[in-house]
């Protein structure tokens, strides 16, 4: 068998090779300065977004050429734009609240995925507070449900309480929103498509209906109706953001998607179905992001999976459905990165930890990110 390493990188060149042939890419080299590199804006006035591609895909329903059809926006839209990494590594333990959290603080988070505790590393939020000192309003995360409550904030003593970013869920938005449990709401409000068991229920409602009325301005009302409208839970949490940005422009901003985890289920059709609308949203957030003033010009916007999912030859794992081996390709993703002083159009096969995500922001907004394992992504900062 070969070595895992191996297989990791056989898989980020195949991506590259799909990726030339679709959007036209180069291979990108550092020697190399692109004329479509736009100037950075200074590290003080810039911000960050970051998304979490829903959970993971894997490349033949996203990349390779019998998916390409269901990331019609990445392709066109996004990566031409962008510089893209096509070997995201992720050795860590593969929940998607503990890789999200691990993803948050560049480190490998070792808390139980199911038990709603914060990271015990300093999150890229409290780094970024602690030493720009900025207020809580700058920075937030936009996540998918209960059980990413404690995301903001690690347990860290010398970071930790009140330093973190301030985490909004939308689904309990939602909850407290609607009186009881109403029908209209309920494929919105699943929390997490891996146990049915584990649902923390959270306190607290006359809070959550302040966070809509006095920072998204939303009423209860029209945020119910609006709600009423959308299709799934991450159409929900783009809503929220696309008013969090409005409202409140938060600086360092995290949206974690998550509707192609209903991966789970065993439907191969949802799954696609959640992949497209990932799509999508990412290309949406982006041209909110070119519209807005308070970031247009001056954001860099991240997407990348929290990792992937079994592959089909895989003895002890179920394709797309689970993520269960650890195996190579539940574990190579992929990173775009697009924004001001960012290549256009680049492509990266060599090795990238998702370690390095949170050192990489910090050199990015001018932070040091001092307990994190990871190391800047040099070509993109
Ligand atoms: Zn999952």
């Amino acid at each position: 068998m070969q070595p895992w390493d191996e297989i990791a990188h056989a898989i980020g060149r195949t991506r590259r090779e799909f990726l030339r042939d679709a959007a036209g890419v180069t291979l990108g080299s550092t020697l190399l300065r692109s004329p479509f590199a736009r100037a950075a804006a200074s590290p003080k006035k810039k911000k960050v977004v970051v998304i979490t591609f829903g959970g993971g895909a894997r490349d033949q329903e996203t990349f390779a050429p019998e998916g390409q059809e269901n990331v019609p926006n990445m392709l066109r839209e996004l990566i031409p734009r962008a510089t893209f990494f096509t070997q995201v590594i992720n050795r860590g333990i593969l929940g998607h609240y503990v890789a999200t959290a691990s993803l948050a603080t560049g480190a490998y988070e070792t808390i139980n995925n199911f038990a709603a505790l914060p990271p015990e590393n300093p999150t890229v939020f409290e780094y970024y507070r602690k030493e720009l000192k900025r207020p809580s309003s700058d920075t937030w995360v936009v996540a998918p449900s209960n059980g990413f409550n404690h995301i903001g904030e690690s347990s860290s003593r010398s970071f930790g309480p009140g330093l973190g970013a301030r985490v909004i869920l939308p689904k309990h938005l939602l909850t407290a929103a609607i009186s009881n449990r109403h029908a209209d709401y309920a494929h919105l409000l699943r929390d997490n498509y891996e146990t049915p068991y584990f649902t923390p229920e959270l306190s607290g409602s006359d809070f959550e209906l302040e966070q809509l009325e006095q920072l998204l301005k939303l009423s209860v009302d029209d945020f119910k109706m609006h709600a009423r409208t959308l299709s799934s839970p991450d159409e929900l949490s783009a809503y929220i953001t696309k008013q969090l940005m409005r409202q409140v422009a938060p600086s360092l901003l995290c949206i974690t998607m998550h509707d192609i985890d209903i991966a789970h289920a065993g439907t191969y059709s949802l799954y696609v179905e959640g992949i497209r609308r990932t799509d999508r949203l990412c290309a949406e957030m982006w041209k909110t992001i070119e519209s807005d003033p308070e970031y247009a010009g001056k954001t860099t916007l991240l997407i990348l999976p929290d990792f992937g999912r079994d592959a089909d030859n895989d003895a002890g794992g179920n394709g797309f459905q689970h993520h269960r081996t650890g195996d190579a390709l539940s574990r190579t993703t992929w990173l775009i990165a697009m924004g001001p002083g960012i290549r256009e159009g680049v492509v990266y096969d060599r090795a990238v930890d998702a370690l390095d995500l949170v050192p990489t922001i910090g050199s990015m907004m001018a932070f040091t990110a001092s307990l994190s394992k990871g190391k800047p992504i040099t070509e993109i900062v």
